[in-house]
């Protein structure tokens, strides 16, 4: 198929805008005869003027030629190799042009890419294509757009600068297919349509509606670090809205959102918890993992420790155990890290110390580890529900006396 193709004049795509990094990589590909394309997210913010957090390129290099190309590169990926063309404060993901998914009865390739081969989901690797293939096997039309350093043009091969005028999350080929080859494009979709303010495509949220139970398939790994993307990305709130719609929540967060459904106020919490996480992320402060999960779990985790103490169980212990129950379990679909479960437990575990404000322990408290992230979850649950006001002016005059060092930047 011709792609449509948009000369440098009518398109928005500044030079200025792209990373030197990636500029780099992109002119010494092409200047040493390759073809030499940036692509994926870098494309699409770029066109939709909003800054992207990073910057793909494809070629028609080979893995072993960019190396040759680059000093400062490493080969990764065992099983397609991709090249991190690595520049001081910044990694261009450099891959060769991908084709699609070889048949399932072809032998010749055994190796296993996202996940083991249930529920029709992709386990073969992949081989070198054309451009043409490579924009084909990404999953939105949005996201397979290319920018040609050559003559400045971008190139679309899947109708994506329609779709991004229109507004719409759009599969490339048949969703119900893309979906069980990969079953964490239905949470991207939910990303993207929330962080852009899109919509999903019918036939696309269609599918999403009748897939949602292949998401428990995904590789736990995978989906951990695409759930950070979706409450990271600045619109978490919107994002939540397209997975509450679509009942991805279900299988993703299985236990916690049964918990929600029983009572809108516990909706209405988290609601408040990501519309605090995207006032954070627009005053340009980055939140890690541990206290992401500590916020928008926070209520959950109390519930599950009250019922804990009820029976016996100290508070302090009650805390932190309902959070590794919680967690732990999780794991199964959220492969959460157990540094981040054990900071999570601690947050929770410390909430109790912020009780106490005589003799030396208070002190003791202050100058620990975790106190920092205790304290901001404190001071967030205080504020939201109108309580502890005498303790939060204390701790945060005695936070202020500290001069920490910020955890987020
Ligand atoms: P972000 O702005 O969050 O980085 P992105 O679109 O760049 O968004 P990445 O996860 O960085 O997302 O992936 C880069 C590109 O790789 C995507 O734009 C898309 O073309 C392709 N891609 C990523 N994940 C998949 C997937 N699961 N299936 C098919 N293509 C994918
Ligand atoms: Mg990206």
């Amino acid at each position: 198929m011709e792609p449509v193709i948009v000369k440098r004049a009518d398109h928005c795509i500044s030079r200025k805008n792209i990373s030197s990094a990636a500029v780099k990589v992109l002119y010494h590909l092409k200047d040493s005869g390759y073809k030499a394309y940036l692509v994926g997210g870098g494309v699409r913010d770029l066109l939709l003027k909003r800054n992207p957090k990073d910057f793909d390129v494809v070629t028609n290099a080979t893995p072993e030629q960019i190396r040759k190309l680059f000093r400062n590169c490493r080969l990764v990926g065992r099983r397609f190799r991709l090249a991190h063309v690595l520049f001081r404060g910044e990694t261009i993901e450099t891959s060769t042009f991908r084709a699609p998914v070889p048949d399932e009865a072809d032998e010749a390739y055994s190796e296993h890419i996202f996940s083991t081969g249930e529920s029709g989901m992709v386990t073969r690797d992949n081989i070198f294509g054309t451009p043409e293939q490579d924009a084909l096997r990404r999953d939105f039309t949005i996201n397979a757009l290319f920018y040609n350093i050559a003559d400045f043009s971008v190139i679309d091969y899947a109708g994506g600068l329609n779709d991004l005028k229109e507004g719409i999350i759009r599969v490339i080929g048949d969703p119900d297919k893309r979906f069980a080859e990969d079953p964490v494009r239905m949470i991207r979709a939910a990303r993207f349509a929330g962080m852009l303010g899109f919509k999903i495509e019918s036939s696309a949220y269609d599918s999403i509606c009748r897939n949602k139970e292949l998401l428990t398939h995904a590789s736990p790994s995978r989906m951990y670090d695409e759930v950070q993307k979706l409450f990271f990305c600045g619109n978490a709130n919107e994002v939540f809205g397209w997975l509450e719609r679509s009942d991805l929540l279900h299988p993703m967060f299985h236990d916690f959102s049964h918990w929600i459904d029983e009572d809108r106020a516990r909706h209405d919490w988290v609601t408040h918890t990501l519309e605090q996480m995207d006032r954070w992320r627009k005053a340009g402060l980055q939140v890690h993992p541990s206290l992401l999960f500590a916020l928008i779990f926070g209520e959950y985790h109390e519930f599950l420790a009250a019922q804990l103490e009820a029976d016996g169980v100290s508070a302090h212990d009650a805390c932190k155990l309902a959070v590794q129950q919680h967690l732990r379990a999780m794991c199964e679909n959220v492969r959460v890290p157990k540094l981040v479960i054990y900071q999570v437990s601690d947050i929770m575990g410390n909430q109790i110390r912020f009780q106490r404000t005589k003799g030396a322990r208070p002190q003791r408290f202050l100058h620990s580890e975790g106190f920092l992230d205790a304290f901001l979850y404190f001071k967030f649950s205080s504020k939201s529900h109108g309580r502890n006001a005498e303790l939060l002016d204390y701790w945060t005059e005695q936070n202020d006396s500290l001069k920490h060092k910020p955890h987020y930047k």
